[in-house]
């Protein structure tokens, strides 16, 4: 107890000074920004963190991980100094670095610093709906009370991309609620929204959640506006929800999505990040069972897919080591 709280106050003291703080003998803190406790981003950072720590005596990096509003807010709290590292969707890697797309990312001009570390799990949108509302696609949410993602989400920036290319604005529907991803499958069930979108690994918890509380179908994200967006940015690919996977949905539903990436930035020290890609690479058949999304993960994917902005120094290191690039 007396040692946990001690570890508390030691990392708040190290997040308010910024990256990477060097505290006691040798030792390097890395905070890892996520996303809702229900999500995927979550559990990655932990399972991450986990084999962080465990080698901790060797590199002297102990990691620890924050639940968070997800990607945008990453990046955001990456380039403010105050996360060391982050999960990040490739779509909001690639607008970050470039400054484009998202009115924030564009003021705020391209990110220069930010680093890509590797990518994890692909992330199909997910739109999950009632059985009674009748929303079999995603052009039937016209009207209807929908959550969105709540601010700071990649969910809510990639809503904005796609609704838009639909030729719809959020005046469309009934309600655009900005919950956390935590709580909607509360609202859904309890009839409060009809519909929730976001973008997350399969299988995904809270996923679960909606399909096992009420009677919850997933629906289809395909058509001519979509092939259109899908066509013009190499980070989108289209894929399926598969079918039975989750309660009362038998058949796969076409989508698309992105993949989860993990960044960081230049400000973040090439030895800390040396030491996370190492713990994850030299236990790879330990990590890839730690959540069932990672099953199909490959090395050679990881370091190359999803890839927009340079790699960071520390992980290029070892990628090199092990012969990769
Ligand atoms: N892709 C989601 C976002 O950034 C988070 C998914 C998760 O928590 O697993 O909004």
């Amino acid at each position: 107890m007396r040692v946990l709280s001690k570890i508390a106050v030691v990392s708040l003291v190290a997040t308010s000074f910024g990256a990477t703080p060097v505290i006691g003998a040798g030792q390097q803190f890395v905070t890892i920004g996520t996303g809702g406790v229900t999500g995927v981003y979550y559990p990655t950072g932990g399972a991450i963190c986990r084999l962080v720590n465990k080698g901790r005596k060797e590199h002297g990096v102990r990691c620890s991980v924050e639940s968070t509003g997800g990607s945008v807010y990453n990046i955001n709290t990456i380039r403010g100094g105050e996360l060391d590292m982050g999960v990040a969707q490739s779509d909001w890697q690639y607008h970050a670095y470039n400054g484009s797309e998202k009115k924030s990312f564009i003021d705020a001009g391209p990110y220069k610093e930010l680093r890509a570390v590797f990518s994890v799990h692909p992330e199909p949108i997910s739109i999950v709906a009632r059985k009674d509302a009748g929303i079999k696609h995603i052009s039937d949410l016209k009207g209807k009370r929908v959550n969105i993602g709540n601010a700071g989400s990649g969910t809510e920036a990639t809503w904005n991309v796609v609704w838009g290319a639909m030729g719809m604005t959020n005046k469309d529907l009934k309600l655009a609620a900005q919950m956390k991803s935590s709580e909607t499958p509360g609202a859904l069930c309890d009839n409060k929204i009809d519909a929730f979108f976001w973008l997350v690994g399969n299988p995904a918890a809270l996923n679960k959640e909606a399909t096992t509380t009420c009677e919850a179908n997933f629906v289809a994200v395909d058509g001519m506006a979509i092939d259109k967006l899908v066509n013009k940015f190499p980070f989108y690919g289209t894929t399926v929800i598969p079918g039975g996977m989750y309660r009362g949905n038998p058949d796969d539903v076409p989508t698309f999505g992105v993949l989860a990436t993990f960044v960081s930035s230049t400000a973040t020290s090439a030895d800390t990040i040396y030491a996370v890609v190492k713990s994850v690479f030299e236990n790879f058949e330990s990590f890839k069972k730690l959540h069932p999304a990672f099953g199909h993960l490959t090395e050679k994917d990881m370091v190359s897919k999803g890839i927009s902005a340079p790699l960071h120094e520390g992980a290029k290191r070892y990628y090199k080591e092990r012969g990769w690039l």
